[in-house]
């Protein structure tokens, strides 16, 4: 058996920065990986989007300004290049390392950490709570300490269920939806477009860029949307996309009056305005019959055409499996302001676990880091 002052089970994001800002040196981190903070290779589509010039709760699922203000994204970009790691924010904000290699994200957390608090390529298999302490077994070993801190990421409720601690169930946001009849449009992509998702529990709109799929629909709107499906662990709905959102009804109809004077063949009808698959799904939702001249379509018929370029919409089913976080969680409410829980004393939490999810744009490790660091510095 092993004895720490204190264990953070997890070698992510969140417990790589516990790690690095703990003050108390008598600690170990498991992880399974092999390598500390392994999991940020495949962040940001392998460059790591590590935080945003503009970060507010309002890029959340819930409240976490009291916590920004004690480590935001100014105080992890000086963290980050006291390091040595140099960044740029793009025109979004997202900020990346000046090598758009997430590896250099991981290379300075690395050489920062102590190897003989690492204790890596080890499977957490359990997790006791004995005698005002506790247990943890991996499949290598068994470690014991006074405080536990748990970072083990989105999904971790085995972990949980064994400390007895209270959470709300997990459910994979951040994902492409599975939408109805979609097929025709697989590989098409619109930019620019406002997009509405709509279930019993409310709407959300974004504008910018969406991916079709043979059975749904993916692109940052969409993960981004998602949250409304995912938070409320229900994916049924509606996805709704205004295909032209600067121009209104009015406008585009007097622009398809004006095209009667264009194309000959009612098919070709939006050549020069629309992608030929998009085009069919407008006829097919405006249920317009195309097999007749341009000037033949009728004023109610360019009117119904106009109402469906506002609003193509798909029945939202379902979800795709890569998610990139999870909602859900132990609550914020559960946890002192140092996010230790109120229910078992010197049990610590931060990063996914928590129940705090943000949008895609460098907002989610933004969370890994402020927790990451409000609970080193005060074990
Ligand atoms: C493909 C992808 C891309 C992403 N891109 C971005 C991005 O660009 N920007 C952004 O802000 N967010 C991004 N995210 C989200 C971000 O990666 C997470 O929010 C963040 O990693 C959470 O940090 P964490 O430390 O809480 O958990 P994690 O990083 O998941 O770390 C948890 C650690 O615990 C270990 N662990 C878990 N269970 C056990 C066990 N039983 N035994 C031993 N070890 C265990 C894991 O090996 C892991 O190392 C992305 C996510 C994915 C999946």
């Amino acid at each position: 058996m092993k004895n720490f002052d204190i264990i953070i089970l997890g070698c992510g994001a969140a417990g790589a920065m516990c790690a690095l800002t703990c003050k108390n040196k008598n600690f170990a981190v498991i992880d399974v990986a092999t390598k500390p903070a392994k999991k940020l290779l495949v962040t940001g589509n392998g460059r790591c989007n590590l935080t945003n010039t503009n970060v507010n709760s309002s890029f959340y699922n819930t409240d976490i300004d009291n916590y920004l203000k004690r480590f935001n994204n100014n105080q992890t970009l000086d963290f980050f290049e006291n390091l040595g790691l140099e960044t740029y924010a793009d025109e979004e904000g997202r900020v990346y390392p000046i090598s758009n290699s997430a590896k250099s994200v991981v290379d300075v957390i690395s050489q920062k950490l102590n190897p003989a608090n690492l204790f890596l390529g080890q499977k957490i298999v359990s997790v006791k709570k004995e005698n005002g302490g506790f247990v943890v077994e991996t499949d290598k070993d068994v470690f014991k300490s006074t405080k536990l801190v748990v970072t083990t990421g989105g999904n971790s409720f085995p972990i949980l269920d064994d400390l007895g601690a209270k959470y709300d169930k997990f459910t994979a946001s951040l994902v492409a939806l599975k939408a109805k009849n979609t097929r025709d449009l697989n590989g098409i992509k619109l930019s620019d477009v406002k997009v509405t998702v709509k279930n019993k529990f409310g709407t959300k709109s974004e504008v910018g860029e969406v991916l079709f799929k043979e059975e749904g629909v993916s692109g940052i709107v969409i993960f981004n949307l998602s949250t409304l499906f995912s938070r409320n662990k229900d994916f049924s709905g509606k996805i709704e996309i205004d295909l032209l959102p600067k121009l209104s009804e009015k406008e585009i109809f007097a622009k398809l009056i004006k095209r009667k004077n264009l194309a000959v063949y009612g098919d070709k009808f939006f050549v020069g305005m629309f992608q030929n698959a998009v085009a069919n799904e407008i006829f097919k939702q405006a249920k317009i019959n195309t097999n007749k001249t341009v000037k033949e379509f009728s004023d109610e018929e360019i009117d119904k055409m106009t109402k469906t370029i506002k609003n193509l919409s798909f029945d939202v089913f379902g979800r795709y499996e890569n998610n990139q976080v999870f909602s859900g969680g132990v609550k914020l409410e559960d946890l002192t302001q140092n996010l230790e829980s109120k229910q078992i004393k010197n049990l610590f939490f931060c990063g996914e676990i928590v129940d705090v999810d943000g949008v895609c744009g460098g907002y989610n490790l933004q969370w890994a880091w402020t927790s990451g660091h409000i609970v080193g510095e005060n074990l």
